[in-house]
């Protein structure tokens, strides 16, 4: 059997260094937030390039804060893609702004720029690009779009920490980024976390306060806030696990570079594109074909677990109904939920294994 993802290996890797950095949070007694907490933001920020990061609770609540800071509300718009996780579009909705979508580019499956400028209004407020399967979106085109309008750019990074547009890693380039530390993310907790980057002092100062009831002060509480905040024991095993993220990264890579070459004769499907000046981190690594379904059971006959994101967009979910969308809204997001097929990709994942999916996918190839 070759799981979809295997976080016991990774666990297996570093658990000396994990069950010590838990421990040490269990000693410290600094279960909320704390010295740990702090000291992953520093790091964090560096990571990307970012003055600041502020860690919360989860992904979501990383991009209901970043919204909020932008002085995202009621009344307002926000323009994102309807090809990604229903996280994005949901984040928006509790600010009680509406998002409004724009279809992805074929290729890249990232909002199309292109389509951008038609999507704003008088009462958009800010634009949401999401680094679909770790890699970034068209940050030149949608940036001067957004500059030209005045309207705040936020990146959703939850699935692309150490992702680059020319040398600017992910969250460095919008006013805020957003990451996710869900467990199965490149970079993941053992348990929920997420984290706003930010370069700008007032945002940062009101996502800090934002994530812990409003208060600069302890009982002060000059914002309507929330209870966002990062757990202690996550801030220590994330810290551990950011040491090893640059060559887990480079492992993901060189196993997309793997498939791609074993999959450049398959004839019934394509392989993903890293597009010019950027570095893709392959969270997600998925063939497109017409015969999706088919090569997902050809896997599942040779024990190979596949996954697909995401099958239904946005647009089209039953809790966004009220939104008014309707199928042919958005041909390219609509094609890629029928059409793209996640295979394993993880750093553990051996180049036996790799060939092993590959060969089950060329089969199929061969009896069509
Ligand atoms: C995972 C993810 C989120 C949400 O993150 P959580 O930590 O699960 O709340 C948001 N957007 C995208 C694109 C994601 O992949």
């Amino acid at each position: 059997m070759i799981p979809f993802l295997d976080l016991k290996a990774q666990y297996a890797s570093i658990k000396t260094e994990i069950d010590a950095a838990v421990l040490g949070v269990l000693a410290s007694a600094q279960y909320v937030l704390g010295d740990e907490v702090a000291a992953l933001e520093r790091e964090f920020a560096d990571y990307c390039g970012a003055k600041h990061a502020i860690a919360v609770n989860t992904g979501t609540s990383a991009l209901h804060l970043a919204l909020l800071a932008a002085g995202v509300g009621p009344g307002d718009e926000v323009v994102t893609v309807p090809f990604t996780f229903v996280a994005t579009a949901s984040a928006i909705c509790y600010t009680g702004a509406t998002p409004v979508f724009v279809d992805v580019e074929p290729v890249t499956l990232t909002m199309d720029a292109a389509k951008l400028e038609a999507a704003i209004t008088p009462r958009t407020k800010a634009i949401v690009p999401v680094h679909l399967y770790g890699q970034m979106a068209n940050m030149d085109a949608i940036k001067a779009i957004a500059d030209r309008h005045g309207v705040a750019v936020i990146e959703d990074a939850c699935q692309a920490h150490g992702a680059e547009y020319k040398r600017h890693r992910a969250g460095s380039i919008g006013v805020s980024g957003c990451f996710s530390f869900y467990p199965g993310k490149n970079l993941g907790a053992c348990g929920e976390g997420g984290i706003v980057v930010t370069s700008d002092d007032e945002h940062a100062k009101a996502i800090r306060m934002l994530r812990d009831w409003g208060q600069e002060q302890r009982y002060h509480h000059a914002l309507k806030g929330f209870n966002y905040r990062m757990d202690g024991i996550q801030g220590a095993i994330l810290r551990v696990k950011l040491r090893y993220l640059e060559d887990w990264t480079e492992a993901r890579r060189a196993h997309a570079r793997r498939y791609s070459s074993l999959l450049a004769e398959a004839a019934n499907l394509e392989t993903p594109v890293e597009a010019a000046n950027r570095r893709h981190v392959y969270h997600v690594y998925a063939v497109r074909s017409r015969d999706r379904d088919g090569l997902q059971r050809a896997l599942q006959a040779e024990g190979i677990q596949s996954g697909l994101h995401y099958p239904i967009p946005v647009h089209l979910q039953k809790a966004h109904a009220d939104l008014g969308y309707l199928p042919g809204d958005f041909p390219q997001s609509e094609a890629a939920a029928r059409e793209m097929l996640s295979l394993p990709i993880y750093p553990e994942l051996t180049a036996r294994q790799v060939e092993q999916v590959a060969a089950a996918l060329r089969q199929d190839a061969y009896v069509d």
